[in-house]
């Protein structure tokens, strides 16, 4: 035993003396991308792209855009001018880039629906690289959702196990209907902010979201969930991703802030934009997006990442249709209650960063300011704000409806 431990020790000793060297490697020694190509038509196209080293992968269907997402090891993609990825056939459009630490990600955008009829990572015969393939043929639209749900079902099963806390079950959707998201801000240790005569922003989105919830069940075919029905603490990264899984063709996330000008009052309506609108909607972002902080949590850094890419990958659908329902909640709400001046703003919240889901944040009043904590929780108020809301949710649809 001695004699084995002693020569096992001269091998640690023997290795060690590489490691510097060997481990300096390992960092920099990503799989490079480099080279690729689009071939085909609008009836079948082959997308590959070449690694010189082994890794893995998943492909993903996803759609509002249709879309096949390539999830890989991180990589560099050192694609030089004569090799860049034209899209052609299937595919309108290619984006690649690192999501966060050891991932990488390749979105393809479609300009039909597909069915992926081969995807392999295969050695190639020069046995010095590797060969990513994607064979796609055109198919229907029924075909496509049927391939989105079953996508579904199989990642429920296997996610459940990654899913922290109580989220709810992805819902099925019905024909016919539309599933609306309500989101009452903040909530358990994050109170939000606070009336001066002591009403506490989490109660008061929560009372209010409640009222949204029965008008719109009342008003039209509308399966309404809301992100929290109680009060407890909920990241915003829960909320975005309680909005995708359950696929939400619509979000709205209810507040009442605080603001410095204490005499700044009514309803606002914001949208997402990559740069606030003004002062005002640049600081509120800002206090928003840091309620992870007040709950004890570190601002996902991963999550912030996957977001910043998608939200440039959100299709002008997406922001059409915020714009458009927000243009529409302006319209509904102003004829009933008080909205600031320039109620339609924008800027960087973190809330709103689905990119497949039209979103807004109402800004019912702000709490800073001592009428419109009054003003917050009487029932006309409620009532009013209300069904406002909920007409304006039935006109966004209306078009969409047989
Ligand atoms: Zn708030």
């Amino acid at each position: 035993m001695r004699l084995i431990h002693f020569s096992y020790l001269i091998l640690i000793v023997f290795l060690s003396s590489f490691v510097p060297s060997f481990g300096q490697e390992q960092i920099n020694n990503l799989p490079v991308a480099f080279s690729g190509s689009i071939a085909g038509d609008t009836a079948s196209t082959r997308f590959f792209i070449d690694f010189d080293q082994n890794l893995s992968f998943k492909t993903t269907y996803m759609d509002k855009p249709n879309r096949i997402i390539i999830d890989l090891d991180e990589s560099v993609f050192n694609l030089g001018q004569e090799n860049k990825l034209e899209p052609r056939g299937l595919i309108s459009a290619v984006q690649y880039g690192r999501i966060s630490q050891g991932r990488s990600r390749i979105v393809l955008t479609l300009s039909a629906p597909v069915e992926i009829i081969k995807s392999s990572l295969k050695k190639r015969l020069d046995e010095e690289s590797y060969r990513f393939l994607l064979d796609m043929d055109s198919t229907d639209e029924a075909t496509f959702e049927n391939l989105l749900r079953e996508q579904k079902i199989r990642s429920q099963s296997s996610s459940n196990l990654a899913v922290k806390g109580d989220r709810v079950a992805p819902v099925q959707k019905k024909d016919g209907r539309f599933t609306i998201v309500i989101d009452p801000g903040h909530g358990g240790i994050d109170g939000g902010a606070v009336g001066k005569n002591g009403a506490q922003e989490k109660d008061i989105v929560f009372e209010f979201s409640k009222v949204v919830r029965e008008k719109l069940q009342d008003i039209g075919p509308f399966d309404v969930l809301m992100t929290r029905e109680e009060d407890k603490f909920m990241s915003l990264r829960d909320r975005l991703e309680f909005s995708r899984r359950s696929k939400a063709d619509l979000f709205v996330s209810i507040h009442a802030d605080s603001l410095r000008q204490r005499f700044v009052r009514g309803s606002t309506i914001y949208t997402l934009s990559k740069k606030a609108s003004d002062q005002l909607s640049a600081k509120l972002a800002e206090t928003e997006n840091s309620a992870d902080l007040v709950g004890g949590l570190a601002v996902e850094e991963e999550v912030e990442a996957v977001a910043d890419i998608l939200v440039d990958l959100t299709t002008s659908e997406t922001k059409r249709f915020s714009r458009r329902f927000s243009s529409l909640l302006v319209k509904n709400l102003g004829s009933e209650i008080k909205l600031i001046k320039n109620p339609q703003r924008s800027a960087a919240f973190g809330v709103l960063k689905a990119p497949e889901v039209p979103s807004v944040l109402i800004e019912l009043g702000y709490l800073s300011n001592v009428e419109d904590e009054r003003l917050l929780q009487s029932p006309e108020f409620k009532a009013k704000a209300g069904q406002a809301i909920a007409n304006s949710v039935l006109d966004f649809f209306r078009p969409r409806m047989r």
